[in-house]
């Protein structure tokens, strides 16, 4: 539906889960996508479909949370593909991964929370920014969360993360928003990957009840969201079309949000 020929795009994340999709229906719409995770055989495997499918991709593996790893990135992008026109930072942590209350909360895990979460999309927000200025065109989404406008019981480095999300897509997408290049959030509800599986078991545990009944009662409308749910908008911020959207945080979450 739309197009997004002649279009580099980066995705974070991209080995799996929501970043997977979205890279997938980028290179559908038509960009050449950078597909970047640590786990290289799932970011070989995202490039194969990809190029299975007609489309073009190139695989890059590195670990956000090594501090040279946004510049090694970008130069690998650079060098194979061309500057980057869209960025998306998806690439994240969950709460899940160690959920305590704030009075028992691990430093380290707070810190590499915030650092993965938000402190890596302002790093890349903020690399890729030269390029795009110069090309008078460029759009950044941010993969953000329902928690990003509300709670995440035992988990305040997740939600802290997001909520910190949205205030640098905003307030970026201010300060550029005369330059042709858009900086918009999308807030997933619960959706059905490795990471929200390790929530529902949590839950499931803390509130002694099935997964099932968990997963059931997710949303309005019924059980959790899947990845392919959220591509679509992600697509659309990064066309043409969606050039007067800027600053923006879009829920798709099931009617979880309702604001
Ligand atoms: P996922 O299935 O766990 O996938 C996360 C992706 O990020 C994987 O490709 C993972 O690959 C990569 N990643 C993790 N740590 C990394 C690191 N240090 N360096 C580079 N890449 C790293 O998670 P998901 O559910 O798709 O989540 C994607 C985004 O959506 C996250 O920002 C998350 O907060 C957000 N979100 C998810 C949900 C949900 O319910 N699932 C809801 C709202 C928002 P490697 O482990 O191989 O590096």
């Amino acid at each position: 539906m739309f197009s997004l020929q002649n279009r580099v795009a980066l995705v974070t994340g991209a080995g799996r889960g929501i970043g997977r999709a979205i890279a997938m229906a980028l290179a559908d719409a038509g960009a050449e996508v950078g597909v970047t995770a640590r786990t290289a055989s799932e970011v070989a495997e995202v490039v194969d479909a990809i190029k299975k499918a007609g489309g073009k991709a190139i695989a890059i593996v590195a670990d956000l949370l090594d501090r040279a790893a946004p510049t090694t990135i970008l130069e690998q992008m650079t060098a194979k593909l061309g500057p980057i026109d869209i960025l998306v930072n998806n690439a994240g942590i969950g709460s899940s991964s160690d959920p305590k209350p704030v009075a028992e909360f691990s430093d380290e895990f707070w810190e590499r929370t915030l650092y993965l979460n938000l402190t890596v999309p302002y790093k890349l927000s903020k690399a890729v920014l030269p390029s795009m200025r110069a090309k008078k065109w460029g759009r950044i989404i941010n993969i953000a969360s329902i928690n990003g406008k509300m709670p995440s019981l035992h988990g305040a480095a997740y939600a802290a993360s997001k909520h910190g999300l949205l205030g640098l897509t905003r307030t970026l997408a201010l300060e550029i928003a005369k330059e042709g290049i858009t900086v918009n959030a999308i807030c997933p509800g619960p959706v059905h990957t490795v990471m929200n599986d390790k929530r529902l078991e949590y839950d499931a545990k803390r509130r002694g009840i099935t997964f099932e009944e968990v997963e059931k009662a997710m949303t309005p409308i019924g059980g959790r969201l899947e990845p392919e749910d959220v591509a679509p908008l992600a697509v659309y911020l990064a066309s043409n079309e969606a050039r007067m959207v800027t600053g923006q945080a879009y829920n798709i979450c099931g009617g979880v949000l309702l604001y």
